[in-house]
């Protein structure tokens, strides 16, 4: 097989694997899962391999979360909600855009909202449900301090 070839086969797997999880995964995630088909993958080709693929368009950034920085397969321009227990990042829809910034002569061209919160799994629902209850703070207290 030719360098190239190769080349592109590591590619290919980088983006499979970030195209095959809802879960905005990290390089090391991402090399965990390309390890097993590729053995000679090193954690730097799958950092390349990442570049080289959001230069292209392919991938996009969501931002640092935990110190590491997470990537997504959907370019298209969409929210995110982070937990920040946890560290999962979810796709958010039906979230109105707001409008332009009010900044004169600004045009813009991309826009990233991003929620951070506390997700289902990490006891967020829970939150809700005592913030309704603010009211009855001596209810709410009863199930702990949020
Ligand atoms: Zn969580
Ligand atoms: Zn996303």
């Amino acid at each position: 097989m030719s360098t190239a070839r190769n080349y592109s086969k590591k590619r290919e797997a980088v983006l499979a694997a970030v195209r095959s999880t809802k879960c905005h995964p990290g390089a090391r995630w991402i090399y965990e899962q390309v390890k097993p088909k590729l053995p000679d993958i090193s954690l730097g080709t799958v950092y390349r391999n990442i570049k080289v693929c959001r230069e292209e368009g392919l991938l996009a950034s969501v931002g640092v979360v935990n110190n590491e920085e997470r990537f997504d397969g959907i370019v298209e321009p969409h929210q995110h909600a982070i937990c920040t227990k946890c560290g999962s990042i979810m796709d958010v829809e039906g979230v109105a855009p707001s409008g332009q910034p009010s900044l004169s002569g600004f045009a813009v061209d991309n826009r990233r909202t991003v929620f951070y919160g506390i997700c289902a799994k990490c006891g967020g629902q829970e939150k809700n449900w005592l913030k309704k209850f603010k009211g009855f703070g001596h209810l709410a207290g009863r199930f702990g301090k949020n």
